[in-house]
């Protein structure tokens, strides 16, 4: 069977090693012309992780980046809200870890090139469409410079092209990003370790200014500090959607943030140290019934793009790939292994995608601010018992599969 797969990023890079795994050979079309490590902060959590173990990469990851020790929740005035252990300290098999999204991309990158063969990826392709006809696909592709690349014929096309995906708008070309109105800009600094330096942080909430802060890799100048990732996050009525392209200006959002400085974190400090600020938008797209079209479909963000509230965007592509790999290596034909995938991962993935937009962990940060009216507070336990909060973070593992309990209790 000859499968192609569209996009090179975490998703694409996952499928291609999961169908190595099994046997199964395929190429990679990428638009950009050179893989250079771009993004800032992502967190693996351990269902990403275990997948990303079985493709070996278990301790590469791990010295990538930094393993969580626990996820702490504060209000905007720095007060404390709610805390838990992560990852093994949990009680998980394997670790939860914040991990540059270019050392990611990079570790998959490089198995690929050392598993397949460099000849299987094909840089500076730009899907343009798919055709099919019985018994075969045909993408079209264009060169960076807009020259039109020869065609390639394949038996199973699966379009792993990101939030913007080609193939997706040919099949949906009416549908367009969800934007609430909430806009984020991310950063990293150079900054001493926060808390126990393996603290993934939320501080505040959406509707008047959050920071979400974790480190993601250890003793970068040889003094000890860390590399930390900062995502700052507020939702205004009719703001225009931020740019993915252009760099951030902390004009656009550090006034919101001016007298954050606690005596454990000076949030002001830390934007201001900041080497590069990227902004980005908050958007999603509402789930659509179907991914697969005959001998062509869907994964990861193009069939699912959910709002980065939860750390899952990457996990579910990887969980996709996975799955869609096992099918592939499995079914009788390509075409049904493909509906299979879907018959899998759409109704899970739609349902985390509603819960990012609804119920996301930092719902614990709105819930208390509208408990305390958005004013500082004596004692947490005056407002909400620690146990109802833990409920409502396991609810949130429990939708996105990696709950140790499953049952939800
Ligand atoms: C440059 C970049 C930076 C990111 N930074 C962060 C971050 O800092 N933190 C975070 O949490 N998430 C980040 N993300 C998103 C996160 O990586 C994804 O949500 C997640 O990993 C889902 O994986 P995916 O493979 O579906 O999509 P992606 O990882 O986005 O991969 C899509 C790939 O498809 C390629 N592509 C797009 N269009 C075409 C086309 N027409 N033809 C061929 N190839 C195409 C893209 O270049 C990209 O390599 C970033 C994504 C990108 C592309």
């Amino acid at each position: 069977m000859k499968i192609a797969i569209v996009g090179a990023g975490i998703g694409g890079l996952s499928l291609a090693l999961a169908l190595h795994e099994r046997g199964l050979a395929c190429d990679l079309y990428e638009t950009i012309p050179e893989v250079r490590e771009i993004g800032v902060g992502i967190t693996l959590l351990p269902h990403a992780m275990r997948e990303l173990a079985e493709l070996g990469l278990q301790l590469q990851l791990e010295a990538a980046g930094i393993e969580n020790l626990e996820s702490v929740f504060f209000n905007r005035f720095g007060q404390f809200i709610y805390r838990e252990p992560r990852g093994r300290h949990a009680g998980y098999e394997l670790p939860e870890i914040g991990i540059h999204r270019g050392k990611l991309h990079r570790v998959l990158y490089e198995a690929v090139l050392q598993r397949l063969g460099a000849q299987h990826v094909h840089l500076d392709h730009r899907c343009v469409g798919v055709e099919q006809a019985a018994g075969s696909a045909t993408i079209h592709f264009r060169s960076s410079s807009d020259a039109p690349l020869a065609p390639v014929h394949a038996d199973v096309v699966v379009a792993c092209d990101g939030v913007n995906s080609a193939v997706r708008r040919q099949f949906y070309p009416h549908e367009k990003l969800a934007f609430g109105g909430i806009n984020t800009w991310r950063g990293v600094t150079v900054h001493r370790p926060i808390l126990s330096g393996k603290s993934y942080l939320r501080v505040g909430s959406i509707e008047t200014g959050k920071m979400v802060i974790y480190p993601i890799a250890d003793n970068v100048d040889g003094q000890g500090n860390q590399l930390v990732n900062w995502v700052a996050e507020i939702r205004r009525e009719g703001a225009p959607m931020n740019d993915w392209n252009k760099p951030g200006r902390p004009q656009d959002f550090a006034e919101i943030f001016k007298d954050w400085r606690f005596d454990w974190l000076d949030v002001p400090a830390l934007i201001e140290g900041a080497g590069n600020i990227f902004e980005y938008p908050m958007v999603d797209r509402d789930p659509v019934p179907q991914w697969t079209f005959g001998r062509v479909t869907l994964l990861g963000d193009a069939a699912h793009p959910m709002y980065p509230r939860g750390s899952n965007g990457s996990a579910q592509a990887i969980i996709d790939a996975r799955t869609l790999a096992q099918q592939l290596a499995t079914a009788a034909d390509g075409p049904g292994a493909l509906s299979a995938y879907e018959a899998l991962r759409l109704g899970p993935t739609s349902k985390i995608v509603e819960t990012n937009r609804t119920m996301p962990p930092d719902f614990i940060n709105i819930k208390v601010d509208e408990l305390s009216g958005g004013k500082p507070f004596r004692h947490i336990d005056d407002l909400i018992s620690q146990e109802e909060l833990r409920r409502m973070s396991e609810e949130y593992k429990r939708i996105a599969g990696f709950s140790l309990d499953p049952s939800g209790k």
